[in-house]
Order: C-alpha cells, then structure tokens, then sequence
C-alpha cells in the first residue's frame, strides 16, 4: 500500500483538468489561504488540528453534508453560491439554538472534472459568508470521491442558553419568521417541473441557491422569557414541526390561512400550501412560545416579520386546517421531504 493513499491518488491520477492540473497540497494552502481567523483561533489550518482558545460558554457543535446530485445540481448554481450555502445551512442549526456560531472545518470531496478555479470560487463564497458571520475557517481535508461533496462542521456558542426542541408546552403559539415554500418552489422552477414569470422566478430560484440563516432573530428569540422551543426549516414545515411536536410529546393544529405566502408564491401556486407545508431549504425558524406578543409585536421584537400559523395542543399529531376543518394531519398526505426515501433532484 501507498503510505498516504489519499494523495497518491490526488497525484497521480487526481482531476482530469487539462489546464491546470489539482496537486492537494497546492489545493489545501491555495483554499486556506486569507480565510478568516479571530484571535479564538491560537492555530489554523495547516497542523494536525487546529487549536482554539477555550470558550467561556457552552458550545454548540453541527454538521451538515451538501452532495450533488442530492442536494445541488452544479448547472443550477455558481460555485460562490454553493460555497456560502454550504456555510449557510450550518448557520441555520446555530441560529434554530439560539447560537453565536465561531468556528468551522470543511471537508470537501472532489471529483474528476473540476477544475482548481472552480474551487477557488466556491471557497471565495464560504470566505465571504464566513467572514460576514465572523466565522473563522480553521481546518479542511480533500478526499477523492466519485461526486462533489461539501461538508462542513461548525462550533457556536450558547451565550444565553438554547432553544430546544422539547421545549413546546400545549398552549403555545406557534410562528414560523419570513415565509414558506419559495426555496421548494425555486427549486422545482430549476428542475423545470413548474413556471414562473421572470420576477417571481428570479425570487423564487434565489430563495433556493442563496438562503439566509436567521441568526440575529434566533439571539433575540432565545433570550425571551420563558425560552421558546425552535427548530430550523430545513426539511419542510410539516416534517420539521414533526421533530418539534415529537421532542415536546405535544400536537398541533396548523391553520393553512395562516401560512406566510410570498407573493412570488401565490403568483404561481395559488393558494395551494402544500409545496409550503412540505417543501425545504427555505431555512426559517419555527418557535413556540406562549402568546403573549402579537405577530406585530414579536416582528419589531425580531426585525424580521413573524406569522403566527397555529397553536401547540394536547396529543401527539399535527392537524392542517383549512377554513376551520381539518385538510390533512401527521399520518395523512402531508409528509415532508425526507432525504432518505427521497429521490435526487
Ligand atoms: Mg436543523
């Protein structure tokens, strides 16, 4: 055997790029090089770890995988856009805490066919969204694979506690910031199963590529009294309320009416809110918490607009009500989108 498998591979055979060939090391000090670092990083990448000053406060921890062919088609997407919406999704997880996210490390799983520029450009999208969020960069490998992978573990601090999931308490309302389903919508505009007009194509598709983490409003949120119990929407509406009523061992009714629709939305679905209860990506909060604040109340509080869309009950399942009847529930035809039983795009 090799004594370093890895880069033997790396270079010998490694990207088939006729202009410039991929060398790993050359790869690893190019992408590293001016990423961010605060003085909490002692040492950055290039050692066997990296080292980071100790924390005074809990730490959060996440992980999360963007794999192509799973989760991104590389023809939909810049390479900067991929690279920040990698960093993206991890900040979602930090911000549905209630977190301060700190530091991270990126494995990337390369493929044949792409080229150094190309991975230039996505690292100068996670380089920007790093730095706008003060996240420090501070260690990366590069393994071979058979497709395109970005996987990225990001540290947070809990500087004033967590939400959790197994917060919620029957009677709490439960809100969901910005709106729903223009991120599963944007998506299916990509794949060219629906049609939109330029404008709301534009909203929609961006919602997808380029996603926002609510992390100012998940700092506010965690700091209310009592603390709210929140999740981030990934996985679509219904199934991620799913992890939250099952963590709390609580039901909920949903009153479809309530749904925060974007125009763009409503300009191509209508008033249909299924794409909006079982669609992803769109990386909004989901919390519950007594209603003391009204929706205008709970928006100024978060600057960022809020909806109330139901109230947490009694039992363990999830009732859609449209115009006060039942329009479907947890075991019924609404069930999210599951990354595992689900097809690639
Ligand atoms: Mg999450």
């Amino acid at each position: 055997l090799p004594l370093n498998p890895a880069i033997d591979v790396l270079a010998s055979r490694a990207l088939s790029s006729p202009a410039k060939p991929l060398k790993e090391f050359e790869l690893i000090a190019r992408l590293t090089a001016g990423l961010p670092r605060s003085r909490r990083t002692i040492l950055g990448p290039g050692d066997d770890c990296a080292i980071l000053a100790p924390s005074a406060y809990p730490q959060l921890v996440t992980i999360d995988s963007m794999v192509e062919g799973v989760h991104f088609k590389l023809e939909w997407t810049t390479p900067e856009a991929l690279g920040a919406r990698a960093l993206t999704v991890n900040l979602s997880d930090i911000a549905a805490m209630g977190g301060r996210p700190t530091a991270g490390v990126i494995n990337l799983a390369i493929r044949a066919g792409l080229d150094q520029g190309f991975f230039e450009r996505l690292y100068a999208g996670l380089r920007k969204a790093a730095s706008a969020v003060r996240v420090d960069v501070i260690g990366g490998n590069i393994t071979r694979a058979t497709q395109l992978a970005i996987t990225i573990a990001l540290l947070g601090e809990a500087r004033d506690g967590a939400m959790r999931r197994d917060q919620a308490r029957v009677g709490d309302g439960i809100y969901v910031t910005g709106t729903v389903g223009d991120a599963a919508l944007g998506l299916r505009l990509l794949q060219g199963s629906l049609k939109a007009a330029v404008a709301a194509r534009r909203f929609l598709v961006g919602r997808y590529l380029n996603p926002t983490a609510r992390l100012a409003a998940g700092q506010k949120l965690v700091r209310m009294t009592p603390r709210p119990a929140a999740i981030d929407l990934s996985d679509g509406l219904w199934q991620d309320l799913g992890h939250l009523l099952a963590a709390s061992r609580a039901g909920a009714e949903i009153i479809a009416e309530a749904l925060p629709l974007s125009d763009a939305y409503r300009q191509v679905m209508g008033d249909d809110v299924e794409l909006a209860c079982t669609g992803g990506d769109d990386y909004e909060l989901l919390f519950c918490m007594a209603p003391r604040l009204d929706e205008a109340g709970l928006s100024r509080k978060l600057a960022v607009p809020v909806r109330r869309i139901g109230t947490i009950v009694k039992g363990r399942r999830a009732i859609l009500l449209r115009h006060g009847r039942p329009a479907g529930d947890s075991a019924g035809r609404l069930a999210g989108w599951d990354q595992l039983r689900d097809a690639p795009p």
